[in-house]
């Protein structure tokens, strides 16, 4: 039952398997690496018959071509061929006997990305104030203006009166070695799990009128709050501990003085008492020492700092109107969150403390302690890995890093009726080509020569360090389906006393959860070594693009990025090829082929039967054709400079390109630059559907539905091409992204949205996007396949791929930043001893054409009792996949009916633990397994998020926009964008590259004297309180006073002092960590920009309807109480 009992290592015995590190690689690094086996593809395809007629009359447009056109030809088309699933994932037969190969392959260190240039911000003005607002998914409209902002500023007075001099205690954590007494405990001691010390949360109900019992009463006004604690459980003791009563921030600033952080077991003026509430944390990773509680008002304990605290203080009167006396709250007198029509003061009548539920900083800032020191090792079955917010260096020691896979379980329950009892998904976030941080090797390449990767001869799984070698090492049993496979000769290696291959350290296949094979032309597409991909360049030059300044801006760009192509390892230059297309109503397809001494146009008109008028010229190598495509870049805004063409195609667009690869018998990828809606006659036209009264009707659906099946079958036949759609949009104003971004979605592109796009105000984050998505790592023509040990399967798939048959995934193309979410379901009963084992194999091709295959391995751990299960669980996780199962669902069923399950699925999770799991407990206390006891919270955020819980404010193509971002996202970004990181920028360190401590996403812990950073992964805020000092405002905004802040202001001055050097460096490192550039937004208190910074408080009611953390808690609790009934 204990923790440890199931953390057997997985295979065989290993002493010494720490000692991998030794045995590394290393020695072979310097092998050279065969960048390509292929040549550089240069010349024109071979077998292409330019022969065929053109469909179309060809004439330049009415801007003219700077060149007279020749005569064009036009593509014949090529039938393209569909390579057969099965070839590919099966592969080869291996009964070839080979000499052998090269046992590994060291990797190139060149092939990681490459730093991302941050660009200059261009000015901004007041003018632009509006655009920003829009591009931040909400317009400027005030009509549905909230309340004052003074109304909800600030605790209640109760809270005030009750915890006055105690505000600067630091609430503080028993050392695990110190018994820890809980006197006058409020509540019976608690064995959740009887003979065990499990870690539980328990959240005590304020009790029904009809149920009040002393012992639950709060403490009364005048009487100090208990000290809190919280702290390990000790052996035979299963209940400590209660979280601080402190007050909301707002009030109490820090002040020179107050008491340093840290164990203050005998504080003054903290009487241990009763618990005013009944919330109880048992920590599931025990604590070292002393753990400050987090508190939004204090932040992290620091060094006073001259010149900050002390103003601070001058603003007591912070909330101005006293609320309502906080009563105990009684779950069945909230109103359900959805019930929107009750009036405002019967839903917030019943006040909760609000630091007595658990706080998302709390459990983040524990991890953060309690695990961000040590490297995480994977060489441990079925642990659990820090949280996504820890910054942690990983071991890979036979499992892969949870960088690439995350999962909810880390022990699977081994029966379907536990599955289905306990409701918990089990689920992994598959991140296959994700980033690693610079001390952590990139995956090894293995190369075992034309045999290619050695593979189970049944359930062909790849080699990897759960296969067991027997028989003296002739042969060897799947891990995956028990097949027994003779071992090749070239292969053959003799096993050691513990019956490990000799050569296990030095075969990433055998020691790592990670690693590449290369793959041999068996793996290829019509058994062809693939040709290097290609990039296309497709720019609208309608009337807005041009308007705008994003035609000049971005051919401007182009110039210089193109350098920046990605390229493989160490190699000089990139092997990728690019090609330029321009388009309004027409397409116009450029020739700059290097001895040519000026580009040429070529148009096409005739749209309704797409070909590509000319072959040779039109993909090229970038150095060779540099003078040309400068040319080619100058000229593009002069020729449409005075353009009225206000229609534009996007059908025909994507088809072009796809008929460029196809004619070029290579991958590739298009980056089309898109602003309107396109209505111009031609396949693929649409109307303006938009329909917000739709919203909250059955027919909500059809909002996120495409209009036509156009994009479907287009975005099929490029799949099959291997060609990636990346969509970069510029709307003015609805252009039906649910339709337009079709095609990007199913081939695993990536889409970007800047409404009401100026160049000077949005360029600096359209060119950082541009820059980073152009360099990124990538594979192209791809297909992923997971295979699982006998008993559990992959069932269900969630990303931007398209899958044809129900087991392969396939990519057009995947990128760094793509993560998959895989579902599994029970096929079998699986057993303790054996575990649960998945393989994940990447097939793809890489940016200079080489086929691999990259493959992540993770061995899990299985329990037949649920409380094992519960106890190695992960939310962050299990909230990734619940967001993508709704937004999943919201193409069939109405957004209640989505948010409803997911409500009901999640109170069966935490029904399901109290009843097995936990001790019987009066039925008024919600007691929540410690690694889900922020399901309810981080839930809240996804059932009130644009997609599910649109205000009128929010655009029906922001939803769909959201809604496919959200679709790839992995589960670092889900975590911030569905809670998003709010930093108190007045107590930054300006000694330390720390970050302040993060406070609670609510307006409660705002200080009006204080300055914020919030961040979501897509927008950027800096809060400015009205009281905050002159002196730091002179610092950060170069002007004398909160009234002269500008917040027009795009990018903060760069001034001179640490101040202004601090927080600007906390920007660009927060812009670094996340993969698309935010825009940096200004938000002075009550200013009329304050409602969309308020949009991002999740942890508040929303002005549209969603339900604070408090009420939703509550909710939740009733939900479970009427299961447990
Ligand atoms: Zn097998």
């Amino acid at each position: 039952m204990n923790q440890q009992g199931h953390m057997a290592s997985y295979g065989q015995p290993q002493p010494g398997y720490q000692g991998y590190q030794q045995f590394g690689y290393n020695s072979q690094h310097t092998a050279g690496v065969p960048t390509s086996q292929y040549g550089p593809y240069n010349g024109p395809v071979q077998g292409y018959q330019p022969t065929a007629v053109p469909q179309g009359p060809l004439r330049p447009t009415s801007e003219a071509a700077p060149t007279s056109l020749p005569p064009s030809t036009a593509a014949q088309s090529t039938a393209y061929n569909q390579y057969g699933q099965g070839d590919i994932q099966n592969g080869p037969a291996m009964s070839d006997q080979m000499q052998r190969f090269p046992v590994s392959q060291s990797y190139m260190p060149g092939s990681q990305p490459m730093p991302y240039q941050q660009y200059a911000p261009p000015a901004s003005n007041a003018q632009q104030l509006p655009n920003q607002m829009a591009a931040m998914q909400i317009s400027g409209s005030t009509s549905n203006a909230p309340p004052p902002v003074s109304q909800s500023y600030g605790p209640p007075t109760s809270h005030r009166q009750t915890t006055g001099p105690a505000a600067y205690t630091q609430y503080s954590t028993p050392p695990q070695n110190i018994p820890s007494n809980i006197p006058q405990s409020g509540n019976p001691p608690q064995h959740p799990f009887p003979g065990q010390s499990a870690p539980v949360t328990t959240f005590t109900s304020p009790p029904t009128s009809t149920g009040l019992t002393g012992m639950n009463l709060p403490p009364p006004p005048g009487v100090p709050r208990p000290t809190a604690m919280h702290g390990p459980p000790l052996p035979g003791q299963s209940q400590i501990g209660f979280p601080p009563s402190q007050p909301p921030s707002g009030h109490y600033p820090p002040q020179p003085n107050h008491r340093p952080a840290g164990p203050q077991p005998g504080m003054p003026g903290v009487v241990p008492g009763p618990p005013t509430q009944g919330f109880q944390v048992h920590p599931t990773q025990p604590s070292q020492g002393f753990i400050p509680q987090q508190n939004g008002s204090f932040g992290q304990m620091r060094a006073p700092q001259p010149n900050y605290a002390a103003p601070y203080t001058g603003a007591p009167t912070y909330s101005s109107q006293p609320q309502p006396q906080q009563k105990r709250l009684d779950p069945d007198s909230i109103p359900s969150p959805q019930l929107n029509e009750l009036p405002p003061q019967q839903k917030t009548r019943h006040r909760i403390d609000p630091d007595a539920i658990p706080s998302p900083i709390q459990v983040i800032e524990d991890d953060k302690s309690n695990r961000g020191s040590e490297p995480f090792s994977t060489g441990v079955r079925g642990q659990v890995p820090p949280l996504v917010t820890t910054d942690f260096v990983v071991k890979d020691q036979g499992n892969s890093s949870p960088r690439f896979i995350r999962c909810a379980a880390y022990n699977l329950p081994c029966t379907s009726d536990m599955a289905k009892q306990c409701q918990v998904p089990l689920t992994a976030v598959i991140k296959p080509l994700a980033t690693l941080p610079a001390d952590e090797a990139p995956p090894y390449i293995v190369d075992h020569g034309k045999t290619g990767p050695i593979r189970c001869n049944r359930c062909k799984a790849y080699m990897c360090p759960y296969m067991q070698f027997i028989e003296g090492g002739r042969r060897f049993q799947c891990a995956f389906c028990s097949c027994v496979t003779e071992v090749l000769p070239h292969y053959f290696q003799h096993l050691d006393h513990t019956g490990k291959r000799m050569d296990y350290y030095d075969r990433p296949e055998l020691s790592l959860g990670s690693y590449e094979f290369l793959a041999t032309v068996d793996y290829c597409k019509n058994n062809k070594i693939p040709n290097p991909p290609a990039f296309i360049f497709m720019i609208d030059v309608s009337y807005n693009a041009l308007k705008s300044g994003l035609v000049h801006l971005l051919c401007e760009e182009l110039k210089s990025l193109l350098d920046y192509l990605p390229r493989e390892g160490n190699a000089e230059e990139s092997a990728i090829r690019v090609g330029f297309v321009t388009y309004n109503k027409v397409l116009h397809f450029y020739n700059v082929k290097s001895s040519l001494a000026q580009p040429q146009m070529m148009v096409v008109s005739d749209i309704a039967d797409m070909f590509v008028p000319l072959l040779d010229g039109f993909l090229v190598n970038v150095n060779e054709s540099r003078a040309v495509i400068n040319s080619l870049l100058e000229q593009i805004p002069e020729m449409f400079a005075d353009t009225r063409e206000t229609e534009t195609v996007f059908g025909p667009v994507i088809q072009a390109g796809l008929e460029a690869l196809k004619a070029a018998e290579c991958a590739g990828k298009l980056f089309i630059f898109h602003s309107t809606l396109p209505l111009a006659e031609a396949p693929g036209k649409l109307k303006n559907r938009d329909d917000k009264k739709l919203i909250n009707t059955d027919k909500e659906k059809v909002l996120f539905q495409p209009q036509t099946s156009f994009y479907n079958n287009l975005a099929k036949e490029c799949v099959a091409q291997g060609c990636s759609v990346d969509l970069f949009l510029f709307p003015n104003q609805y252009v039906d992204v649910a339709t337009l971004g079709l095609v990007t979605y199913q081939t695993g592109g990536s889409i970007y949205k800047y409404t009401y796009f100026q160049a000077q105000a949005d360029g600096e984050r359209f060119l950082n996007d541009l820059h980073r998505d152009v360099r990124k790592v990538i594979g192209f023509d791809s297909v992923m396949r997971v295979r699982t040990s006998t008993g559990i399967r992959a069932t269900d798939f969630f990303g931007s791929f398209y899958m044809s048959n129900t087991t392969d995934v396939e990519l057009a193309a995947l990128d760094c930043d793509k993560a998959i979410t895989v579902e599994f379901k029970h096929d079998d009963k699986l057993n303790e001893d054996n575990g649960a084992q998945i393989q994940c194999a990447l097939l793809y091709t890489s940016c200079s054409g080489q086929r691999r295959l990259r493959i992540h391995n993770l061995s899990l751990n299985c329990c037949t009792q649920l409380a094992d299960l519960y106890r190695n669980c992960e939310t962050d996780t299990l909230i990734n996949y619940f967001v993508k199962l709704a937004y999943r669902g919201v193409l069939s069923n109405p957004t209640k009916t989505v948010r409803d399950t997911l409500i009901n699925q999640s109170a069966q999770i935490l029904a399901c633990y109290r009843k097995n799991c936990a001790s019987p407990s009066s039925a008024g206390q919600l007691i929540l397994p410690e690694c889900m006891k922020l399901l309810p919270v981080y839930l809240n955020c996804v059932l009130k998020s644009d997609v599910l819980q649109p205000g009128a404010e929010v655009s029906t193509d922001d939803r769909a926009y959201i809604r496919q971002l959200i679709t790839s996202m992995d589960v670092a970004e889900t975590n911030v964008f569905f809670y998003p990181r709010l930093l108190p920028v007045h107590k930054m360190d300006v000694d330390s590259d720390d970050f302040p401590m993060a406070i609670r996403c609510s307006e409660e812990r705002l200080s009006k004297g204080g300055i914020y950073l919030l961040e979501n992964g897509l927008n950027l805020f800096i809060w400015v309180g009205m009281n905050t000092q002159h002196d730091l405002i002179q610092s950060i905004f170069n002007v004398q006073s909160f009234g002269q802040i500008d917040s027009a202001l795009a990018t903060l001055p760069m001034l001179d002092n640490p101040y202004s050097k601090k927080l600007r460096s906390m920007v660009d490192m927060i812009r670094a960590q996340r993969p698309r550039f935010m825009k940096l937004m200004i938000v002075k208190q009550d200013d009329k920009m304050e409602l969309l910074f308020k949009h991002f408080l999740m942890e508040d009611k929303s002005v549209n309807g969603g339900a604070s953390y408090v009420d939703f808690l509550c909710h939740m609790h009733k939900e479970i109480r009427q299961l447990l009934s």
